[in-house]
């Protein structure tokens, strides 16, 4: 029993979210739970505020750190931005843009999508054309789609929404704190993230930054928000008292990981963003240059839509997507089978951010090229590791 357990704890969990975490950030939700308006959680609550401004740069955005998931948060941009019989688009790269049109038309919204071929992004100029002929009030983006590893680039996006005066939502969980997010400068109105992923916390944390604009559209509203839960109505009063290190209550927040929280972010804002966002560039470099050793081909069509936070290769042929998964964990190495509906047993995702290191990322080419050489995919010996360290090197 305890010998199994301790197995157990050496598989490396190589998934798209929850990931590694640092030992820091387990031992601080470990601590004993305070309550809730004890002045040293005020304090852990205020800064973990602040200092989410530093990660999301946005200095002028007012951040929200409420209980539950990533959807959460993108339920959260909806119900307070949208109301019944507003325009949306939603420019989807895959199952977690697909998503907001669920969400979008939960609350009434007119809603268009426009998808992007698989493996591509969409175009700016089929973009600028739908919100050139209609008024939209938002437009949603996903920064990386979880589903396909696809990264699309939010800028001209987020400019182009300016200059036809669109709402800007950016789903940023499996992006904020391992891509580039400059919230404030592109002017993106809701940048949204979950705790699991680059953030670095384990599962239960909504995590949203509303710029000033979005917050004056959503004082302008004409009717209540219809959902009670994430009403900033709520809400907002509650951020604006931690962050004046007073008291407040509106829903018992989930103190633990808020401490969680409040480490992982000075662990990221201490190795610097750019720095950490570089990392994460580098190391996906060099871990797709692995992969494209080992005769495989990811969902991405380029490099430069490739994300940094994840990577999804399709199974080779004549290879059991389940029996590579499965040797892949008795090699103590857990990666993801697919998740885009249509192509789910095709493809399997690889994730690597927060924490992650070169070793991480030798020991999973290592694992796979072990575990396809077993299933009779022809591998050259050693070539993937090698032009994994010879693009670190470069
Ligand atoms: N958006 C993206 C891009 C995601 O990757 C995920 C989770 N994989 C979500 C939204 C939903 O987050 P959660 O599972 O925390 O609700």
């Amino acid at each position: 029993m305890m010998k199994g357990r301790i197995m157990n704890d050496r598989k490396l969990l190589m998934i798209p979210g929850p990931i590694e975490f640092e030992p820091d950030v387990l031992l601080a939700l470990g601590k004993a739970t305070t309550s809730h308006v004890d002045p040293s959680f005020i304090e852990i609550f205020g800064r973990s505020l602040e200092l989410m401004r530093e990660v999301w740069k946005s200095p002028k955005g007012q951040p929200f750190i409420i209980a539950g998931t990533g959807t959460l948060a993108m339920d959260m941009a909806v119900a307070n931005l949208i109301e019944q019989g507003d325009s949306v688009l939603v420019i989807s790269t895959g199952y977690f843009g697909n998503r907001f049109e669920d969400i979008t038309n939960r609350y009434g919204a007119n809603t268009t999508v426009l998808e992007a071929p698989l493996g591509e992004v969409v175009s700016l100029k089929a973009i600028e054309n739908e919100l050139k002929n209609k008024h939209y009030k938002a437009l949603t983006i996903t920064h990386v789609d979880t589903s396909t590893g696809i990264l699309v680039d939010p800028k001209p996006i987020a400019i182009l929404a300016q200059k036809y005066n669109t709402l800007s939502i950016l789903d940023g969980v499996c992006s904020v704190a391992g891509e580039d997010v400059n919230q404030d400068e592109w002017g993106l109105d809701v940048v949204i993230t979950g705790s699991q992923k680059a953030i670095g916390v384990p599962p239960g944390l909504a995590l949203l930054m509303a710029s000033r604009k979005a917050m004056e559209v959503w004082h302008k509203r004409t009717r209540p928000v219809s959902n009670y839960y994430a009403d900033w109505n709520n809400w907002l009063p509650v951020m604006q008292a931690y962050e004046e290190r007073k008291p407040s209550y509106f829903g018992t927040p989930p103190v633990n990981l808020i401490v969680a929280l409040e480490t992982s972010l000075k662990i990221i804002c201490k190795e610097g963003i750019s720095e950490r966002v570089k990392r994460h560039q580098n190391l996906a470099k060099a871990f797709r240059a692995g992969i494209f050793s080992l005769n495989l081909k990811t969902i991405s069509k380029t490099n430069e839509i490739s994300a940094n936070t994840l990577t999804a290769v399709y199974y080779p042929k004549g290879v059991n997507g389940s029996a590579l998964l499965k040797k892949m964990s008795d090699k103590d190495v857990i990666i993801a089978g697919g998740l885009l509906p249509k192509l789910k047993t095709t493809y399997f995702r690889i994730g690597h951010m927060g924490s992650v290191s070169s070793s991480d990322l030798v020991t999973v080419l290592s694992a796979l090229e072990s575990a396809l050489l077993e299933l009779g995919h022809h591998v050259d010996q050693g070539k993937a590791l090698q032009s994994f360290q010879d693009s670190l090197t470069q």
